[in-house]
């Protein structure tokens, strides 16, 4: 017995009827990015590992523990299944020298790859939809960003979303910080857990993002950046406030709000819900003015956000947010396959009008010992009644039947499947176009 194929652990296939859900879930995001003038942008699946390395930062969770790295067999370059997608963004904005007539706002959709516990809301292979304003400074911008995701939420009908905010300030400010965070922990050095006594000298700022129950005190009382911000910068986030008070968006400051990723500065925000257990950040980002610079170019501003896919998606079927599935308006019923050549080019003429058409076809079972079609007979692809019960399984709206008598006398027979009465009329195939929208749901 050679042994099953799944796919690998914590990466998960995505099959209708859900699959449709997140083509739906896509429409819906694009609309909004249309509104507020991103483009797509499409970056490879695969990068080198240096690239996230000098992006992210050598002592992030993502670097440090996270990601799928390998030696390409041939050439034996180090390569990265990408964890994130801003720094490949990043790459190609300068690679293609993007910047070169001022600012661009793009977008981006697809998976991303992260070795960590799969558990509920957390995947090895997850999605990401990500917005990117590259080339602008002001907070207004931060603003346009946040308010994007916002509107992205009251698009899809989601209440309850929580919107954090913080400012991490300059390099400087967070020097200053820095020492009196490693002083006050270091005269508490007998609180801290392994991995926070670990950080304290690589990385001080994430022992305030601990999980860990027993420190929440420790952290609560340690010196806030807030307290080290120049003026720029607190007027920097003042500005962002504004404008979302002025849109009426609520939102919480948590100076405690911390990211994974090294290279954000000032504006720091997330979208969190209570609803998903404590995976419940389903939007996070900020601003990363000196990222561009740091991966070798021109110096310029940034500001970014990214979404979770799936946890959005869990979010909107646990509050019945998601769509029916759409049914196709018509089922051709085809009793024999006499006349397949010419049916098959009436559908045709029928999709043409815009009528979404499932056909009926003798199929085969998933089962390998009989790979033959259960229909027995091909010659009249099953009975009348097998037939109509696809139809009904279908959730089309109309049957079309067309039998050989209908055919010979061009027309056909439309059965309305939803009526409860299955109403019936004839009518003509020289004149297609003229009922061919009747089939078509106004849904
Ligand atoms: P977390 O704190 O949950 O690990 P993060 O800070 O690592 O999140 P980001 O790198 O900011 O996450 O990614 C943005 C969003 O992508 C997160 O807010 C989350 O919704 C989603 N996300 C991150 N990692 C995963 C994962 N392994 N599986 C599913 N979604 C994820
Ligand atoms: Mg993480």
């Amino acid at each position: 017995m050679s042994q099953k194929l799944t796919a690998v652990k914590g990466m998960n296939d995505l099959l209708p009827p859900d699959s449709q859900s997140w083509v739906w879930f896509e429409g819906v995001v694009q609309r909004v990015m249309n509104r507020f003038a991103y483009s797509n942008i499409r970056t490879p699946i695969v990068e080198p590992t240096a690239l996230f390395i000098r992006g992210l930062g050598e002592i992030t969770d993502i670097v440090e523990k996270e990601m799928y790295s390998f030696e390409d067999r041939l050439n034996h370059e180090q390569l990265t299944l990408r964890p994130e997608a801003t720094a490949g963004v990043v790459r190609a904005v300068i690679e293609h020298n993007l910047l070169y007539e001022g600012g661009k706002r793009l977008y981006y959709m697809g998976p991303m790859f992260r070795h960590e516990r799969p558990q509920r809301g957390r995947y090895r292979q997850f999605h990401q939809i990500g917005a990117e304003a590259l080339g602008f400074a002001l907070p207004e911008v931060d603003a346009e960003l946040i308010l994007m995701a916002h509107t992205l939420w009251m698009e899809l009908g989601l209440k309850n979303v929580k919107l954090e905010l913080n400012s991490l300030g300059e390099p400087s400010e967070r020097i200053q910080h820095r020492q009196a965070l490693v002083a006050y922990f270091e005269s508490h050095i007998d609180l801290l857990d392994e991995e926070a006594k670990r950080r304290l000298h690589t990385n001080p700022l994430r022992i305030l993002d601990t999980k860990n129950p027993s420190m929440q005190n420790l952290v609560e009382a340690a010196p806030k950046l807030m307290d080290f911000l120049g003026e720029q910068s607190r007027s920097h986030l003042k500005e962002v406030c504004h404008i979302l008070d002025a849109n009426s968006v609520s939102y919480t400051l948590n100076p405690r709000l911390v990211r994974g990723m090294d290279y954000y500065n000032l504006t720091v925000f997330e979208f969190i819900t209570d609803q998903l257990g404590s995976q419940g950040t389903i939007c996070g980002g900020g601003r990363y003015d000196y990222l561009i610079s740091q991966m070798g170019g021109k110096a310029a501003p940034a500001v970014g956000w990214a979404i979770g896919v799936e946890r959005v998606i869990e979010l909107l079927k646990d509050a019945n947010l998601l769509p029916l599935q759409p049914s196709p308006d018509v089922f051709a019923i085809i009793p024999s396959s006499k006349s397949i050549e010419k049916v098959m080019l009436i559908l045709q003429t029928l999709r043409s009008h815009g009528v979404s058409i499932q056909m009926h076809s003798p199929s085969m079972s998933g089962n390998p010992g009989s790979a033959k079609p259960i229909e027995s007979d091909l010659g009249n692809r099953g009975s009348m009644k097998s037939q109509f019960k696809r139809a009904d399984a279908s959730g089309a709206h109309f049957a079309l039947i067309f039998g050989e008598d209908e055919l010979s006398l061009g027309c056909v027979t439309i059965k309305s499947l939803r009526d409860g009465a299955g109403s019936q009329r004839v009518e003509l195939l020289s004149n297609v176009g003229e009922w061919a929208s009747s089939l078509q749901s106004t849904v």
